[in-house]
């Protein structure tokens, strides 16, 4: 694991890698990453929506339903989804596309989102006995390789579920995550998905990962915005390499 990390660090630039790849930096970095975990673990409250040991096919079908909008229209969408619908692959699988379509509409991406969720389903009855216990029985990577088969399963969906269906070692990487970690120097400012989930679990205990994935959310909605990075009242600006410097 830590190798295959390691190679797709090392696959993006020279400078990036040598961050990742011991020595000096890569300690102060560590040592920054710690100070970084508790002071946002004292300063912020966690997002809500997706919970710890929810339902695996339940966080499989909130992900999809997330993809490309906004936390409130998840939210709509999955409750009228679930008014109407038992959400499960025998309902689902079964339920007229259309049906779902109306129900998750407010999503965005509704015919898409409805096709992927129906052919997941699908696929869970016929490959996999009905639910996803085997595949999160699976080690993280292989497990990993067999949810991103499954129509409208990114890496994203793939580690979310993962990790709060099933408490796997990883790190889901939304938009809030990427940005937030390469500002603080804790993922290559150029790493893809991949490289900046490997950096930063190069970074963090695996019985953290969930915590900061959390908290890099949160800041980045409250404080490290997209736009406008409130760095004069960022509790950890201290340590930022970014500190009013970022677009
Ligand atoms: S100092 Fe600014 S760029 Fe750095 S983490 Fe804080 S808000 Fe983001």
């Amino acid at each position: 694991m830590m190798l295959l990390c390691a190679i797709g660090i090392y696959s993006q630039t020279k400078h990036t890698f040598r961050i990742f790849s011991g020595g000096v930096m890569y300690m102060q970095t560590q040592i920054n990453a710690q100070a970084i975990l508790a002071t946002l673990k004292d300063t912020l409250s966690l997002p809500r929506l997706v919970k710890v040991g929810a339902d695996a096919f339940e966080t499989l079908v909130v992900t999809i339903l997330s993809q490309n909008t906004a936390d409130a229209n998840t939210e709509r969408a999955y409750r009228k989804l679930s008014e109407r619908f038992k959400i499960s692959p025998e309902v689902l699988a079964k339920a007229e596309i259309g049906e779902i379509e109306d129900c998750i509409r407010v999503a965005g991406l509704y015919q898409s989102k409805s096709r992927a969720i129906q052919a997941a389903s699908k696929i869970i009855l016929e490959k996999f006995g009905g639910n996803l216990n085997s595949i999160l029985a699976l080690p993280v990577e292989e497990a990993r390789r067999t949810l991103m088969e499954m129509p409208g399963v990114g890496p994203k969906t793939a580690d979310v579920v993962l990790m709060f269906s099933a408490g796997k070692p990883t790190i889901p990487v939304d938009t809030h995550v990427n940005r937030v970690s390469k500002r603080l120097g804790l993922a290559p400012a150029k790493g893809d998905y991949e490289a900046v989930r490997c950096s930063l679990q190069s970074h963090f205990q695996p019985k953290d990962y969930a915590l900061v994935h959390m908290l890099l959310i949160s800041h980045g909605r409250k404080t490290c915005k997209a736009q406008k990075p409130q760095c004069s009242a960022c509790p950890v600006s201290d340590v930022c390499p970014s500190k009013g410097g970022s677009a």
